[in-house]
């Protein structure tokens, strides 16, 4: 058992753990998605939980490829 987390294998955030493996880069800030981490497939990119946390409710529909369209009335000719 390691002396400094008192867990077997090392809590992540322990001095002695592991280097994480990187599985995959975000797309969106290049940032490594760590073994264990959560993120997202989009298309074939792969984005990471922090920049989901920071996108609005808009730029998230359209990373997912949803145009956000405004409601207009028509007036006809
Ligand atoms: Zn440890
Ligand atoms: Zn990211």
């Amino acid at each position: 058992m390691c002396s400094v987390c008192l867990q077997m294998p090392c809590h992540p955030r322990c001095p002695n753990a592991p280097e994480p493996v990187e599985v995959y880069n975000c797309s969106n800030c290049g940032e490594g998605i760590l073994d264990g981490d959560e993120y997202v497939e989009i298309d074939g990119k792969y984005i990471c939980m922090d920049c989901l946390d920071n996108m609005t409710t808009k730029e998230l529909l359209e990373t997912c490829g949803y145009e956000v369209e405004t409601a207009e009335v028509d007036c006809g000719w």
